[in-house]
């Protein structure tokens, strides 16, 4: 090893926090509410505004938001709803939360997203839904999905947590899909700690959302079945609480200024990167589709297995073993013992496998400094010369 190793772990992703985000959180704190208060509505106006939709309904993490997506979309027991296997479970168990069966279709093995073939191919009669992920921050190819699902009548989700800040072809991601939902975990590109929102053109959508995030409670007149007085609400159907708090909105709204500078940064990251890597035989570096333009949520780096001896595995290990934070993202979910026990397995998913195999995500966010994308790449290109020589 030639590069001196790092005395603390550079994690993949991590928040970035400053004194404003602080002061805006503070500001809450010592007002009147802390929840179901004016920051949510700030908060979600500002997303809507952001990414071109009409509407944003916040909620208490992007998990929630995605059963109120499924909720709202209408999907019950016997609604099949097909999903990519690589993404992260909160894509697929929204449908399970709502008693129906997710069904997986294979990626493109160039993008890494939910192949438009493999999804038509998947396509029966009791299809209810497409929930298109855009991995890693690439948007999935939203114009053939789109016409895929709006030929048949289909709904089409689209699982952003990875794409705010993101577009396809010229147009933001938030308009592209009938619901979108963005995360704001911390290593999401902007956070509130825990955090969802859906955005949508629909107002029956937002509708549902808002009555389904607050125990499928309404006080809209409109909709009441009759009205006893003006302490009066109904629960017309079950609901939950998901809600957001106004510590939360605060926070968000704040982060939200500064998405164009984090996206940018990300881009910078990755750019770095990908001229570090290009060149190495036996290094994948992440391919876009023309019209997509990432907002680099990943960077995904495959291994390939003839080349390095040990492959991603012990690329992963001798990475770890200099402090690298690299993670695998994501094991396919069909692998799980809850949805192999359900009858999934991997057998119609020979990209998903190969990419299970060899991919390999590493350090990206917007606090990393030059001095850590530096680390990062001469750890890389070292473990790259130490398993690529085993077979020169
Ligand atoms: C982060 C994430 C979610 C939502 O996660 P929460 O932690 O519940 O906000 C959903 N799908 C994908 C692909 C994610 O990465």
């Amino acid at each position: 090893m030639t590069t001196t190793k790092r005395e603390t772990l550079l994690p993949y992703g991590k928040q970035l926090i400053d004194e404003d985000d602080i002061q805006a959180v503070v500001d809450v704190l010592r007002g009147d509410f802390i929840t179901q208060g004016p920051a949510i509505e700030r908060f979600e106006r500002k997303i809507a505004e952001y990414v071109g939709a009409k509407y944003a309904v916040a909620f208490c993490n992007g998990t929630a938001a995605l059963h109120g997506a499924c909720h709202a979309a209408g999907i019950g027991p016997g609604d099949e709803v097909i999903t990519t296997p690589v993404t992260f479970l909160a894509s697929s168990n929204c449908v399970l939360y709502q008693g129906g069966t997710p069904v997986f279709a294979d990626i493109d093995p160039v993008t890494y997203n939910l192949d438009p073939i493999s999804a038509e191919k998947a396509i029966t009669p009791r299809t209810k839904a497409i929930i298109a992920v855009d991995l890693t921050g690439q948007p999935a190819e939203m114009d053939r999905l789109s016409m895929l699902t709006h030929d048949r009548g289909l709904i089409l989700i689209e699982d952003a947590a990875h794409s705010l800040g993101a577009s396809y072809a010229g147009k933001k991601v938030g308009t592209w899909a009938d619901m979108t939902m963005f995360s704001f975990h911390p290593v999401k590109h902007v956070t509130t700690g825990e955090g969802g929102v859906i955005v949508t053109d629909s107002e029956e959508y937002r509708d549902r959302l808002l009555t389904f995030r607050s125990h499928g409670t309404t006080k809209d007149p409109k909709r009441l079945t009759r009205n006893d007085g003006p302490w009066y609400y109904e629960m017309q159907e079950l609901g939950y609480n998901y809600r957001m708090t106004d510590l939360q909105a605060a926070l968000g709204a704040s982060q939200m200024d500064k998405l164009d500078r984090f996206v940018e940064r990300r881009r910078e990251i990755a750019r770095m990167y990908d001229e570090a890597f290009r060149s190495i035989p036996g290094l994948i570096v992440p391919k876009q589709h023309p019209a997509a333009e990432s907002s680099w949520h990943l960077y995904v780096l495959r291994w390939d297995e003839t080349i390095f001896a040990g492959g991603r595995d012990r690329a992963f290990a001798e990475l770890r073993d200099r402090n690298l934070g690299v993670q695998v993202h994501y094991i396919p979910i069909y692998r799980q013992p809850y949805y192999s026990d359900k009858g999934y397995s991997a057998e119609a998913f020979p990209h998903s496998e190969e990419y299970y195999r060899t991919a390999l995500s590493l350090p990206l966010f917007p606090a990393m400094s030059n001095d850590d994308v530096e680390y990062v790449i001469a750890s890389v290109r070292e473990t790259a010369d130490l398993l690529g020589t085993f077979y020169n």
